[in-house]
């Protein structure tokens, strides 16, 4: 729907909800808006808002299950694909980012919001600029963030996999995400609101082990730089100006 606010900054694959691109297939829901691949039965990329209103104290719901937002005919990825792999149910909107409820915090465990990450990974950098952005947050700021992965192949506990589910599911060899910090929330300025000091972070991180005590801020490189391993425009909605601006500066804070 037009109404929910994650799409705000743009849709970078132009995904679409139509049966004939089911590698870059749209789903929008109330709570994140996703394209979502078939052929690598994960995401292409997941996009949210997150300010305060998301927040709050309802208790993780750990119901992972098949996306029933997906076409009944396409063949689903359980989180039983997963098990044993060496590799987490790795969520892209967190679900600590969903906390105002027991019906948003669930939906966070549907499949298409999980890809195969490495426990180093997911518990280490990725998850302390989850926490980093929470914080944000908690200071008063409103966040769009855009998350998803790159690459195949990929180093678990149990060592290194292209694909796990008996080739359901891919695993990508880095993690990305990207996240543009609004100074006020709510955002109602909108894309007005953006600037050339708008911070945005912007990150790849490895999806390997040995990276447990990382920082996030070390994997920190420019949205350019995605763009251009990814083949896709970020950040589209906004004037090409302020793309030039924002997309080349590598966040330093
Ligand atoms: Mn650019
Ligand atoms: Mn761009």
């Amino acid at each position: 729907s037009a109404s929910y606010p994650h799409l705000l900054f743009g849709n970078p694959t132009h995904s679409q909800r139509d049966l004939g691109q089911p590698d870059n297939y749209l789903i929008e829901k109330k709570q994140f808006a996703l394209s979502y691949n078939r052929t690598n039965g994960i995401p292409n990329w997941v996009s949210w808002q997150l300010n305060k209103d998301w927040l709050g104290e309802a208790p993780r719901q750990n119901d992972f299950r098949p996306d029933p937002d997906l076409p009944d005919a396409w063949s689903v990825v359980t989180g039983r694909d997963y098990g044993g792999s060496g590799f987490d149910r790795g969520h892209l909107v967190p679900s600590e980012d969903r906390g105002d409820s027991i019906n948003d915090n669930s939906s966070t465990f549907v499949m298409t919001n999980i890809i195969p990450m490495s426990p180093d990974n997911n518990r280490g950098p990725w998850e302390k600029l989850e926490s980093y952005s929470r914080r944000l947050v908690n200071q008063g700021k409103e966040l769009y963030i855009i998350a998803g992965g790159d690459g195949e192949g990929g180093t678990g506990s149990r060592g290194r996999k292209t694909r796990l589910g008996r080739g359901k599911v891919l695993v990508p060899a880095r993690l990305w995400k990207i996240v543009v910090v609004m100074e006020s929330s709510p955002g109602t300025a909108g894309l007005g609101a953006i600037n050339p000091d708008t911070r945005v972070i912007a990150v790849a991180i490895p999806n390997r082990m040995g990276i447990a005590n990382a920082d996030w801020r070390d994997f920190r490189i420019s949205v350019d730089a995605l763009e251009d391993a990814l083949g896709v425009d970020f950040l589209s909605n906004l004037p090409s100006k302020l793309q030039y601006v924002l997309e080349k500066r590598i966040d330093k804070r």
